[in-house]
Protein backbone atom coordinates (compact mmCIF):
# COMPACT_ATOMS: atom_id res chain seq x y z
CA UNK A 1 0.00 0.00 0.00
CA UNK A 2 1.52 3.76 -1.07
CA UNK A 3 1.46 6.25 2.12
CA UNK A 4 2.16 9.69 2.44
CA UNK A 5 6.11 8.94 2.05
CA UNK A 6 5.02 7.88 -1.61
CA UNK A 7 3.72 10.93 -2.81
CA UNK A 8 4.46 14.52 -3.88
CA UNK A 9 2.16 16.45 -2.89
CA UNK A 10 3.75 20.14 -3.09
CA UNK A 11 2.02 23.00 -4.67
CA UNK A 12 -0.96 20.04 -5.34
CA UNK A 13 -4.65 20.31 -5.27
CA UNK A 14 -4.92 16.91 -2.92
CA UNK A 15 -8.88 15.04 -2.92
CA UNK A 16 -8.53 13.71 0.63
CA UNK A 17 -11.23 11.39 1.46
CA UNK A 18 -11.63 11.48 5.16
CA UNK A 19 -14.40 10.46 7.60
CA UNK A 20 -16.08 12.93 8.86
CA UNK A 21 -19.35 10.81 9.69
CA UNK A 22 -19.97 12.60 12.91
CA UNK A 23 -22.76 12.71 15.44
CA UNK A 24 -24.79 15.65 14.80
CA UNK A 25 -27.69 17.25 17.41
CA UNK A 26 -29.42 20.41 16.46
CA UNK A 27 -26.94 21.76 13.74
CA UNK A 28 -23.83 20.78 16.18
CA UNK A 29 -21.50 18.13 16.21
CA UNK A 30 -21.46 16.03 19.38
CA UNK A 31 -18.64 13.69 19.07
CA UNK A 32 -15.49 15.69 16.57
CA UNK A 33 -13.62 12.22 17.41
CA UNK A 34 -13.55 11.33 13.79
CA UNK A 35 -12.57 15.06 12.93
CA UNK A 36 -9.66 14.99 15.47
CA UNK A 37 -8.45 11.24 13.75
CA UNK A 38 -7.86 13.24 10.41
CA UNK A 39 -5.70 16.04 11.72
CA UNK A 40 -2.25 14.45 11.51
CA UNK A 41 -2.75 13.48 7.85
CA UNK A 42 -4.33 17.18 7.02
CA UNK A 43 -1.48 18.96 9.21
CA UNK A 44 1.12 17.02 7.45
CA UNK A 45 -0.50 17.58 3.99
CA UNK A 46 -0.81 21.29 4.28
CA UNK A 47 2.27 21.60 6.09
CA UNK A 48 4.10 20.30 2.89
CA UNK A 49 2.87 22.65 0.80
CA UNK A 50 -0.68 21.22 -1.03
CA UNK A 51 -3.94 22.86 -1.20
CA UNK A 52 -6.71 20.45 0.52
CA UNK A 53 -10.05 19.86 -1.10
CA UNK A 54 -11.70 16.96 1.36
CA UNK A 55 -14.62 14.69 0.69
CA UNK A 56 -16.53 12.88 2.98
CA UNK A 57 -20.21 10.97 3.53
CA UNK A 58 -22.63 11.89 6.61
CA UNK A 59 -25.31 9.29 7.57
CA UNK A 60 -27.25 8.06 4.46
CA UNK A 61 -29.33 10.64 2.48
CA UNK A 62 -30.88 9.05 -1.08
CA UNK A 63 -30.79 12.89 -2.14
CA UNK A 64 -29.35 16.30 -1.21
CA UNK A 65 -30.54 16.94 2.59
CA UNK A 66 -29.91 19.79 4.22
CA UNK A 67 -30.32 17.94 7.55
CA UNK A 68 -27.60 16.05 6.47
CA UNK A 69 -24.92 18.97 4.77
CA UNK A 70 -21.41 18.82 6.37
CA UNK A 71 -21.90 23.09 7.54
CA UNK A 72 -21.28 21.90 11.04
CA UNK A 73 -18.54 19.68 10.28
CA UNK A 74 -16.63 22.63 8.18
CA UNK A 75 -16.89 24.56 11.08
CA UNK A 76 -16.13 22.56 13.67
CA UNK A 77 -12.78 21.98 11.58
CA UNK A 78 -11.84 25.31 10.70
CA UNK A 79 -11.76 25.47 15.11
CA UNK A 80 -9.85 22.12 15.31
CA UNK A 81 -7.18 22.95 12.42
CA UNK A 82 -7.46 27.02 12.61
CA UNK A 83 -7.52 27.94 9.78
CA UNK A 84 -10.60 28.54 7.71
CA UNK A 85 -12.59 25.27 5.82
CA UNK A 86 -14.81 26.88 2.48
CA UNK A 87 -18.19 24.55 2.60
CA UNK A 88 -18.80 23.75 -1.79
CA UNK A 89 -22.34 24.37 -2.39
CA UNK A 90 -22.27 20.76 -3.92
CA UNK A 91 -20.02 17.66 -4.72
CA UNK A 92 -18.94 18.02 -8.58
CA UNK A 93 -19.88 20.49 -10.65
CA UNK A 94 -19.40 23.84 -11.92
CA UNK A 95 -19.41 25.91 -8.95
CA UNK A 96 -17.46 23.36 -6.93
CA UNK A 97 -14.79 23.39 -10.16
CA UNK A 98 -14.34 27.35 -10.10
CA UNK A 99 -14.07 26.53 -6.36
CA UNK A 100 -11.44 23.82 -6.38
CA UNK A 101 -9.41 25.80 -9.40
CA UNK A 102 -9.06 28.85 -7.50
CA UNK A 103 -7.83 27.03 -3.99
CA UNK A 104 -4.08 27.74 -3.00
CA UNK A 105 -1.31 26.19 -0.94
CA UNK A 106 -2.32 25.46 2.52
CA UNK A 107 -6.19 26.27 1.98
CA UNK A 108 -9.07 23.83 2.66
CA UNK A 109 -12.35 23.12 0.69
CA UNK A 110 -14.46 21.04 2.25
CA UNK A 111 -17.03 19.06 -0.71
CA UNK A 112 -20.42 19.15 0.09
CA UNK A 113 -22.11 15.36 1.83
CA UNK A 114 -20.63 12.90 -1.33
CA UNK A 115 -24.11 10.99 -0.79
CA UNK A 116 -26.14 13.92 -2.01
CA UNK A 117 -24.94 12.10 -5.50
CA UNK A 118 -26.40 8.93 -6.15
CA UNK A 119 -23.58 7.86 -7.98
CA UNK A 120 -21.23 7.63 -4.57
CA UNK A 121 -22.53 4.24 -3.57
CA UNK A 122 -22.92 2.72 -6.81
CA UNK A 123 -19.17 3.83 -7.76
CA UNK A 124 -20.47 5.79 -10.82
CA UNK A 125 -17.13 6.07 -13.42
CA UNK A 126 -18.65 9.82 -14.32
CA UNK A 127 -18.82 10.85 -10.51
CA UNK A 128 -15.51 9.25 -9.95
CA UNK A 129 -13.69 11.38 -13.00
CA UNK A 130 -15.74 14.62 -11.92
CA UNK A 131 -14.27 14.39 -8.53
CA UNK A 132 -10.98 13.29 -9.39
CA UNK A 133 -10.94 16.42 -12.05
CA UNK A 134 -10.99 18.75 -9.12
CA UNK A 135 -7.52 17.39 -8.24
CA UNK A 136 -3.92 16.56 -8.88
CA UNK A 137 -3.81 13.37 -6.41
CA UNK A 138 -5.94 11.66 -3.81
CA UNK A 139 -4.97 10.72 -0.66
CA UNK A 140 -8.02 8.49 1.44
CA UNK A 141 -7.62 8.61 5.04
CA UNK A 142 -11.22 7.06 5.63
CA UNK A 143 -11.05 3.51 7.08
CA UNK A 144 -14.20 3.80 8.30
CA UNK A 145 -15.90 3.59 4.82
CA UNK A 146 -12.58 1.59 3.35
CA UNK A 147 -14.83 -1.87 2.92
CA UNK A 148 -16.80 -0.49 0.33
CA UNK A 149 -16.06 0.43 -3.18
CA UNK A 150 -17.83 3.65 -3.39
CA UNK A 151 -16.76 6.45 -5.97
CA UNK A 152 -14.93 8.98 -3.39
CA UNK A 153 -13.25 5.61 -2.15
CA UNK A 154 -12.34 3.18 -5.20
CA UNK A 155 -13.35 4.61 -8.41
CA UNK A 156 -11.38 7.84 -7.93
CA UNK A 157 -8.44 6.09 -6.32
CA UNK A 158 -8.14 4.38 -9.96
CA UNK A 159 -8.10 7.88 -11.79
CA UNK A 160 -5.45 9.80 -10.02
CA UNK A 161 -1.96 8.96 -8.35
CA UNK A 162 -2.74 8.14 -4.68
CA UNK A 163 -1.86 7.07 -1.16
CA UNK A 164 -2.95 5.94 2.42
CA UNK A 165 -3.31 8.87 4.85
CA UNK A 166 -1.74 8.33 8.16
CA UNK A 167 -4.39 7.23 10.00
CA UNK A 168 -5.85 4.61 7.69
CA UNK A 169 -1.93 3.43 7.13
CA UNK A 170 -2.22 3.00 11.03
CA UNK A 171 -5.12 1.05 11.02
CA UNK A 172 -3.88 -1.07 8.54
CA UNK A 173 -0.61 -1.71 9.96
CA UNK A 174 -1.94 -2.18 13.27
CA UNK A 175 -4.88 -4.61 12.23
CA UNK A 176 -2.87 -6.57 9.78
CA UNK A 177 -0.08 -6.92 12.53
CA UNK A 178 -2.03 -8.64 14.99
CA UNK A 179 -3.08 -11.48 13.03
CA UNK A 180 0.42 -12.02 11.09
CA UNK A 181 3.04 -11.48 13.89
CA UNK A 182 1.27 -10.91 17.39
CA UNK A 183 3.35 -10.77 20.89
CA UNK A 184 1.81 -14.08 22.08
CA UNK A 185 -0.36 -14.78 24.04
CA UNK A 186 -2.77 -13.48 21.49
CA UNK A 187 -6.17 -13.36 23.37
CA UNK A 188 -9.26 -12.20 21.23
CA UNK A 189 -12.39 -11.19 23.08
CA UNK A 190 -15.59 -11.32 20.97
CA UNK A 191 -18.82 -9.46 22.43
CA UNK A 192 -21.69 -7.58 21.44
CA UNK A 193 -25.32 -8.56 19.62
CA UNK A 194 -24.79 -10.01 16.12
CA UNK A 195 -22.98 -13.61 16.12
CA UNK A 196 -23.80 -13.74 12.12
CA UNK A 197 -21.91 -10.36 11.25
CA UNK A 198 -18.89 -11.81 13.40
CA UNK A 199 -18.30 -15.57 12.91
CA UNK A 200 -16.03 -14.65 10.55
CA UNK A 201 -13.90 -13.43 13.11
CA UNK A 202 -14.10 -16.45 15.20
CA UNK A 203 -13.15 -18.42 12.74
CA UNK A 204 -9.98 -16.35 11.62
CA UNK A 205 -8.59 -16.37 15.35
CA UNK A 206 -9.61 -19.72 15.83
CA UNK A 207 -6.50 -19.89 14.12
CA UNK A 208 -4.28 -17.48 15.25
CA UNK A 209 -5.57 -16.64 18.88
CA UNK A 210 -4.50 -18.92 22.26
CA UNK A 211 -7.71 -17.96 23.74
CA UNK A 212 -11.30 -16.34 22.47
CA UNK A 213 -13.26 -15.18 24.73
CA UNK A 214 -17.26 -14.83 24.10
CA UNK A 215 -19.21 -12.63 25.97
CA UNK A 216 -22.26 -10.07 25.26
CA UNK A 217 -25.73 -11.76 23.31
CA UNK A 218 -23.31 -13.32 21.08
CA UNK A 219 -23.10 -16.10 24.23
CA UNK A 220 -27.04 -17.14 23.66
CA UNK A 221 -26.57 -18.99 20.11
CA UNK A 222 -23.57 -20.73 21.37
CA UNK A 223 -25.55 -21.82 24.87
CA UNK A 224 -28.69 -22.98 22.62
CA UNK A 225 -26.07 -24.93 20.28
CA UNK A 226 -25.35 -26.74 24.19
CA UNK A 227 -28.63 -27.37 24.88
CA UNK A 228 -28.74 -24.96 27.27
CA UNK A 229 -31.85 -22.75 28.03
CA UNK A 230 -31.56 -19.29 26.96
CA UNK A 231 -35.12 -17.73 28.78
CA UNK A 232 -35.66 -14.80 26.45
CA UNK A 233 -32.00 -13.59 25.93
CA UNK A 234 -31.21 -11.90 22.66
CA UNK A 235 -30.35 -14.77 20.68
CA UNK A 236 -30.02 -14.82 16.84
CA UNK A 237 -31.27 -18.11 15.63
CA UNK A 238 -29.42 -17.81 12.43
CA UNK A 239 -26.26 -17.55 14.86
CA UNK A 240 -27.00 -21.11 16.09
CA UNK A 241 -26.01 -23.21 13.16
CA UNK A 242 -22.60 -21.15 13.15
CA UNK A 243 -21.89 -21.15 16.85
CA UNK A 244 -22.56 -25.16 16.70
CA UNK A 245 -19.46 -25.38 13.93
CA UNK A 246 -17.32 -23.44 16.14
CA UNK A 247 -17.63 -25.25 18.68
CA UNK A 248 -17.01 -28.06 16.95
CA UNK A 249 -13.65 -26.49 15.14
CA UNK A 250 -12.25 -25.42 18.40
CA UNK A 251 -12.12 -28.95 19.69
CA UNK A 252 -9.78 -29.49 16.95
CA UNK A 253 -7.98 -26.56 17.08
CA UNK A 254 -5.72 -25.14 19.18
CA UNK A 255 -7.31 -21.97 19.99
CA UNK A 256 -9.15 -22.13 23.42
CA UNK A 257 -12.96 -20.90 22.96
CA UNK A 258 -14.12 -19.51 26.11
CA UNK A 259 -17.76 -19.09 27.40
CA UNK A 260 -19.26 -17.50 30.58
CA UNK A 261 -20.22 -19.43 33.28
CA UNK A 262 -22.13 -16.95 35.22
CA UNK A 263 -24.47 -14.48 34.30
CA UNK A 264 -26.64 -11.14 35.21
CA UNK A 265 -30.38 -12.00 34.41
CA UNK A 266 -33.28 -9.79 34.23
CA UNK A 267 -37.45 -10.01 34.06
CA UNK A 268 -36.70 -7.58 30.88
CA UNK A 269 -34.44 -5.09 28.93
CA UNK A 270 -34.57 -1.62 31.22
CA UNK A 271 -32.40 -0.51 33.94
CA UNK A 272 -35.14 -0.28 36.27
CA UNK A 273 -35.51 -4.04 35.82
CA UNK A 274 -35.61 -6.51 38.57
CA UNK A 275 -32.25 -8.45 38.45
CA UNK A 276 -30.07 -11.03 40.02
CA UNK A 277 -26.66 -13.24 39.03
CA UNK A 278 -26.92 -16.56 37.83
CA UNK A 279 -23.92 -19.07 38.83
CA UNK A 280 -24.87 -20.64 35.50
CA UNK A 281 -26.40 -20.51 31.99
CA UNK A 282 -29.64 -21.72 31.90
CA UNK A 283 -31.42 -18.34 31.89
CA UNK A 284 -34.88 -19.44 33.55
CA UNK A 285 -37.99 -18.17 31.25
CA UNK A 286 -38.98 -14.89 31.84
CA UNK A 287 -35.63 -14.00 32.37
CA UNK A 288 -33.32 -12.32 29.78
CA UNK A 289 -29.32 -12.41 30.28
CA UNK A 290 -27.53 -8.90 30.17
CA UNK A 291 -24.70 -8.97 31.85
CA UNK A 292 -21.75 -11.84 32.24
CA UNK A 293 -21.51 -12.81 36.05
CA UNK A 294 -18.87 -11.39 37.91
CA UNK A 295 -16.74 -14.69 38.08
CA UNK A 296 -16.50 -15.13 34.21
CA UNK A 297 -15.29 -11.26 34.32
CA UNK A 298 -12.88 -11.90 36.98
CA UNK A 299 -11.93 -14.77 34.38
CA UNK A 300 -11.96 -12.95 31.18
CA UNK A 301 -9.86 -10.21 33.11
CA UNK A 302 -7.06 -13.02 34.63
CA UNK A 303 -6.90 -14.08 31.32
CA UNK A 304 -6.76 -10.49 29.67
CA UNK A 305 -4.18 -9.66 31.92
CA UNK A 306 -1.57 -12.27 30.94
CA UNK A 307 -2.00 -11.63 27.04
CA UNK A 308 0.97 -9.84 25.00
CA UNK A 309 -1.79 -8.92 22.90
CA UNK A 310 -4.91 -8.58 22.82
CA UNK A 311 -8.07 -7.83 20.25
CA UNK A 312 -11.38 -6.59 21.34
CA UNK A 313 -14.67 -6.40 19.68
CA UNK A 314 -18.60 -6.55 21.30
CA UNK A 315 -19.44 -5.63 24.82
CA UNK A 316 -19.80 -8.03 27.09
CA UNK A 317 -23.44 -7.16 28.25
CA UNK A 318 -25.98 -4.15 27.69
CA UNK A 319 -23.19 -1.42 29.34
CA UNK A 320 -25.06 1.08 28.28
CA UNK A 321 -27.90 0.41 31.23
CA UNK A 322 -26.01 0.33 34.53
CA UNK A 323 -27.24 -2.70 36.37
CA UNK A 324 -25.53 -4.53 33.29
CA UNK A 325 -22.42 -2.79 32.75
CA UNK A 326 -20.20 -4.32 35.31
CA UNK A 327 -18.84 -7.02 33.13
CA UNK A 328 -17.97 -4.92 29.94
CA UNK A 329 -16.06 -2.60 32.69
CA UNK A 330 -14.03 -5.38 34.08
CA UNK A 331 -12.90 -6.42 30.90
CA UNK A 332 -12.60 -2.55 29.69
CA UNK A 333 -10.17 -2.62 32.57
CA UNK A 334 -8.13 -5.23 32.63
CA UNK A 335 -7.50 -3.98 28.55
CA UNK A 336 -6.51 -1.01 29.87
CA UNK A 337 -4.40 -2.24 32.28
CA UNK A 338 -2.72 -4.90 30.11
CA UNK A 339 0.90 -4.26 28.60
CA UNK A 340 0.53 -6.23 25.46
CA UNK A 341 -0.69 -4.70 22.13
CA UNK A 342 -4.29 -4.21 22.93
CA UNK A 343 -6.49 -2.69 20.28
CA UNK A 344 -10.24 -2.37 20.09
CA UNK A 345 -12.82 -2.06 17.40
CA UNK A 346 -16.32 -1.72 16.90
CA UNK A 347 -18.32 1.39 17.36
CA UNK A 348 -20.01 0.55 21.04
CA UNK A 349 -16.59 -1.35 22.28
CA UNK A 350 -15.08 2.36 21.95
CA UNK A 351 -18.38 4.15 22.99
CA UNK A 352 -17.97 1.98 26.31
CA UNK A 353 -14.22 2.53 26.86
CA UNK A 354 -15.13 6.20 26.39
CA UNK A 355 -17.88 5.86 29.04
CA UNK A 356 -15.39 4.65 31.23
CA UNK A 357 -12.91 7.06 30.71
CA UNK A 358 -10.39 4.27 29.35
CA UNK A 359 -10.13 5.43 25.53
CA UNK A 360 -6.74 6.67 25.62
CA UNK A 361 -5.23 3.83 27.94
CA UNK A 362 -5.32 1.22 24.78
CA UNK A 363 -2.79 0.93 22.05
CA UNK A 364 -5.29 1.34 19.24
CA UNK A 365 -8.99 2.41 19.25
CA UNK A 366 -10.20 1.58 15.59
CA UNK A 367 -11.94 3.91 13.82
CA UNK A 368 -13.64 1.50 11.47
CA UNK A 369 -16.36 -0.96 12.72
CA UNK A 370 -16.88 -2.81 9.82
CA UNK A 371 -14.21 -2.33 8.05
CA UNK A 372 -11.80 -3.45 11.15
CA UNK A 373 -13.87 -6.79 11.31
CA UNK A 374 -13.43 -7.33 7.30
CA UNK A 375 -9.93 -6.58 7.65
CA UNK A 376 -9.33 -9.49 10.30
CA UNK A 377 -11.57 -11.55 8.88
CA UNK A 378 -9.30 -11.73 5.42
CA UNK A 379 -11.49 -9.94 3.38
CA UNK A 380 -9.78 -7.36 0.66
CA UNK A 381 -11.28 -3.99 1.95
CA UNK A 382 -11.72 -2.09 -2.18
CA UNK A 383 -10.42 1.26 -0.27
CA UNK A 384 -7.48 -0.45 0.47
CA UNK A 385 -6.88 -2.31 -2.57
CA UNK A 386 -7.53 0.32 -4.61
CA UNK A 387 -4.32 2.32 -2.75
CA UNK A 388 -1.82 -0.45 -3.94
P1 LIG B 1 -19.72 -3.24 18.43
O1 LIG B 1 -20.43 -1.99 17.94
O2 LIG B 1 -18.67 -2.93 19.45
O3 LIG B 1 -19.23 -4.10 17.31
P2 LIG B 1 -22.22 -4.66 18.66
O4 LIG B 1 -22.88 -3.62 17.84
O5 LIG B 1 -22.06 -6.03 18.09
O6 LIG B 1 -20.82 -4.13 19.21
O7 LIG B 1 -23.07 -4.89 20.00
C1 LIG B 1 -23.29 -3.85 20.92
C2 LIG B 1 -24.68 -3.93 21.51
O8 LIG B 1 -24.94 -5.21 22.04
C3 LIG B 1 -24.85 -2.97 22.66
O9 LIG B 1 -25.84 -2.02 22.34
C4 LIG B 1 -25.29 -3.84 23.83
O10 LIG B 1 -26.32 -3.26 24.59
C5 LIG B 1 -25.78 -5.07 23.15
N1 LIG B 1 -25.69 -6.25 24.00
C6 LIG B 1 -24.60 -6.83 24.48
N2 LIG B 1 -24.90 -7.88 25.25
C7 LIG B 1 -26.25 -7.96 25.27
C8 LIG B 1 -27.17 -8.86 25.86
N3 LIG B 1 -26.76 -9.87 26.63
N4 LIG B 1 -28.49 -8.66 25.62
C9 LIG B 1 -28.90 -7.65 24.84
N5 LIG B 1 -28.08 -6.77 24.25
C10 LIG B 1 -26.76 -6.93 24.46
MG1 LIG C 1 -22.43 -1.69 17.12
Amino acid sequence: MKTLDDLGVEGKKVLVRVDFNVPLKDGEVTDDTRIRGALPTLEELLGRGAALILVSHLGRPKERDPELSLRPVADRLAELIGKPVKLAPGVVGDQVTALANALKPGELLLLENVRYEPGETKNDPDLAAALASLADVYVNDAFGAAHRAHASTEGVARRLPHAAGRLLEREVKTLGGILEHPRKPLVAIIGGAKVTDKIAVIDRFMHVADTILIGGAMGFPFFKAQGHSVGDSLCEAEGVGPAKDALAQSRMDRSHLELPIDLVIADRFAAEAEHRVLDGVDVPDGWMGLDVGPRTAQRYADEIAKAGTVFWNGPMGAFELEPFAAGTRAVAEAVAACEGTTVVGGGDSAAALQQFGLGDRVTHLSTGGGASLELIEGKKLPGVEALK
